[in-house]
Formats: C-alpha cells, sequence, structure tokens
C-alpha cells in the first residue's frame, strides 16, 4: 500500500501538531501556510499557552475538560518525543496554578472557588486546595504578605509557545515534511489543496487555517486577544497566577529568563490592530498590583491575535465536503490540541487501512 499523504492547510498550532504526528507514523505531509513560519501574529505564536483544565472550567463546560483532561496527559509525552528526537528545548511546567484576589475583590475569589466546585465532576473536587496567607507565601515567596487568601489547582501547567512552534517546524524538516511558506490556500476539496496559481493532489486534505478558514464554515469567528510580556530580574514565579477581579480576570505567567506573560484580554472584535492604550493599562496595572517590582520590569512584547471560535465555544474536528476540518479551538487550543490531534491523526490512519 503506498505512503498516505495528507496536505494541511494552516501552519498554526492545529497544522503543526498534526503535521509532526501524522509524519511520526509515517506518513508524507505537505503543509500550507500564507505565512513564513517564524511569522509572530498568529494565535497560536500569542498565546500565553496557559494549561488550565481547572480555572477554564469556569468559563467553559464538560466537553471542554474532558479534551483539557486527556490533553494534560499528552503534553508530557509529547514534550519526551519531541526532547528524545533532539528537538530544541521547550519550557514546560506542571506546578500547578495559584488563585490570588486583593482583600478589595475577595468576593470575586469567592465565587470563582464556588463555581469550580459546583462545575468540576467530584473525583477532581481534591485538586483544588484553600490556601491563607503563610500557605501561599510557601508557595510563592515573592508574594509574601501581599494576599491573605487563594487557591492552588493541583496538575495545572504552561509552556512556552514560541519555543514549542519552533520544536515542532524542527521535527517537521527533520522528518521529511514538505513546507509551503508564504503560500496562500484559497480553497480546499476531497483531494486538493488550492493556491494561488498552483493546485496540489493529495490523498487527505485538512483545513487547519484558524481564522482564516471563514470561507470554508462561515459560523468561525475571531475573538481579540491580547498579552503583555515582559522581562523582571527582580520577580520569580514558580508558576502561573491567576489574579482575580470583578470586571476582568488576568494572569501572569512565567517564562524562562525571569520573562513573564500578562494576559489576556477577550473583546469580541476583529480587529489585528495594535494592542490598545487601555488594554496595556488593564494588562500592566495587574501585573503591577501583584508586586511592585514589577514596576521596573521592562517592556517586550505587545501583541494581539484573533482566536478562532464557534458559538458554542467548543472546539470542532469535522468531516466536511470531504475536508477534514480542525478549527474552533477559541481560548483553548493549547489545553486541548494534543487530544483533538491525536483522536484526527487515528482517523486518518485509519482511512489508510
Ligand atoms: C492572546 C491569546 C492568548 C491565548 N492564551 C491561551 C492559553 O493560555 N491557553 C490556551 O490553551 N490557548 C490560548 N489561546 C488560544 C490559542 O492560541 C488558539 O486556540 C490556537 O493557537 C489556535 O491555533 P490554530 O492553529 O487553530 O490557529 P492559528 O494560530 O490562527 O493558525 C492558523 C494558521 O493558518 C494560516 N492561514 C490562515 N489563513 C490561511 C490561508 N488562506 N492560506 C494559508 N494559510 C492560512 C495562518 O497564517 C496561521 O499560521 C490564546 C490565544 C490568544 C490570541
Amino acid at each position: 500500500m503506498s505512503t498516505l499523504h495528507v496536505g494541511i492547510a494552516g501552519a498554526g498550532l492545529a497544522g503543526r501538531t498534526l503535521a509532526w504526528r501524522l509524519l511520526r507514523a509515517g506518513c508524507r505531509v505537505s503543509l500550507f501556510d500564507e505565512r513564513q513560519r517564524t511569522d509572530l501574529t498568529t494565535a497560536s505564536m500569542t498565546a500565553a499557552a496557559m494549561l488550565s483544565p481547572l480555572a477554564e472550567l469556569a468559563v467553559s463546560d464538560e466537553a471542554v475538560f474532558a479534551l483539557a483532561q486527556r490533553s494534560m496527559q499528552l503534553w508530557p509525552r509529547w514534550m519526551d518525543e519531541l526532547a528524545a528526537a533532539g528537538a530544541p528545548p521547550v519550557y514546560f511546567r506542571q506546578q500547578g496554578t495559584l488563585v490570588v484576589a486583593h482583600a478589595a475583590d475577595r468576593a470575586s475569589l469567592e465565587h470563582f472557588s464556588r463555581l469550580l466546585q459546583h462545575k468540576l465532576p467530584p473525583a477532581h473536587r481534591s485538586q483544588v486546595h484553600v490556601l491563607d496567607g503563610p500557605g501561599l507565601a510557601q508557595l510563592e515567596p515573592a508574594l509574601a504578605g501581599r494576599f491573605h487568601r487563594g487557591l492552588m489547582l493541583d496538575g495545572e501547567g504552561q509552556l512556552a509557545n514560541d519555543q514549542l512552534m519552533v520544536a515542532l517546524a524542527n521535527q517537521i524538516d527533520q522528518l521529511g515534511g514538505h513546507w509551503h511558506e508564504w503560500q496562500r490556500v484559497e480553497s480546499l476539496s476531497a483531494h486538493l489543496i488550492h493556491c494561488v496559481g498552483a493546485e496540489y493532489a493529495v490523498d487527505v486534505a485538512v483545513d487547519a487555517r484558524g481564522v482564516g478558514s471563514r470561507p470554508a464554515w462561515p459560523q468561525l469567528r475571531g475573538v481579540r486577544g491580547e498579552v503583555l510580556t515582559v522581562e523582571c530580574p527582580g520577580v520569580s514565579l514558580q508558576r502561573p497566577v491567576r489574579l482575580m477581579h470583578p470586571r476582568y480576570q488576568l494572569y501572569v505567567a512565567p517564562r524562562p529568563g525571569h520573562q513573564f506573560v500578562v494576559g489576556a484580554t477577550e473583546l469580541e472584535s476583529e480587529d489585528t490592530g495594535p494592542v490598545t492604550l487601555r488594554s496595556t493599562l488593564e494588562l500592566g496595572s495587574a501585573l503591577h498590583s501583584l508586586h511592585p517590582a514589577f514596576g521596573e520590569a521592562r517592556v517586550l512584547r505587545l501583541a494581539a491575535a484573533l482566536r478562532p471560535a464557534l458559538d458554542d465555544h467548543r472546539p470542532a474536528v469535522a468531516l466536511r465536503d470531504g475536508v477534514w476540518h480542525i478549527n474552533g479551538l477559541y481560548r483553548h487550543g493549547y489545553l486541548c490540541t494534543p487530544a483533538l490531534v491525536d483522536g484526527l491523526a487515528h482517523q486518518l490512519l485509519g482511512t489508510a487501512t
């Protein structure tokens, strides 16, 4: 039997991870993207890449939670596989998340805590621990004396999305994937990828263009998100910290080299323009209120991108008119991709037998 040739439109998180898994399984893969692989303007390159199955349950549902649970098992395995194959290193931590609120916002923390207990399946409720001031200080000495009550969410994690995207590109090259950069895909049909000025025959076509898939899936919309990245040698955090606030919830995710990603705004807008002053103030104020030493942090990046979302805010894998789609990852792309991609890869490999 000949090798299955899969054509994937879109080399974001969904397209790259699928390409990598299929190449590892022995498929031929052609990957098409209208941007260069290092382009930073996509959702995948902009995300904070928090892996928060528990905290995100407050704003999602049991379908996302189930995908997240499965993905939290797969991420460590995927990281091991990337490392064993000699890919460039990827920062990945699974040391839980701390949730705190300033005294004036305590009601927001209480509400969040009750919501979690209400929505969490009983088997997972023991992953939530209530902390007092000394308990918080023990986990995060940098926050000692600043907060008097908080929650620890066991098992949550985060990774450096930029490093992951580099590692995946490296592996796609190593495994012989054929990468068409600067190649805009106009449309896909069952066995054809239609690009500007060229058509490529494939055995299976997969559409992973994020918001760019809207011509083929009109229900998709973009939800704007903005993040701030700073460098601050004066503060050390071991794990992401979520700050509860009556108007918004923001988080601070530590990265290697004393860098911190602060995110994320969520705006019902498809504006892809630069980050606004209002958002810069919100993100910066949240960071500064966590620890005054952040006042001296150096701003490295302010970035905005569109999260691809469907109306139910659930990620979707679907076969439509002979073309496979993986889309609607919304604010849970990093959280849910391993389970989604693993499932889709098995489906596609099944078609080859
Ligand atoms: C600010 C922000 C913070 C986030 N934080 C988190 C988080 O903490 N945790 C989490 O789990 N998720 C988070 N997300 C969500 C996550 O980033 C997305 O769900 C995920 O990256 C979507 O990946 P994707 O591959 O579907 O889409 P994209 O990253 O948008 O990739 C789509 C690719 O398709 C290409 N493309 C588009 N149109 C065409 C075309 N016509 N032809 C060829 N190529 C095309 C694009 O160039 C792009 O490379 C965040 C997102 C944002 C914006």
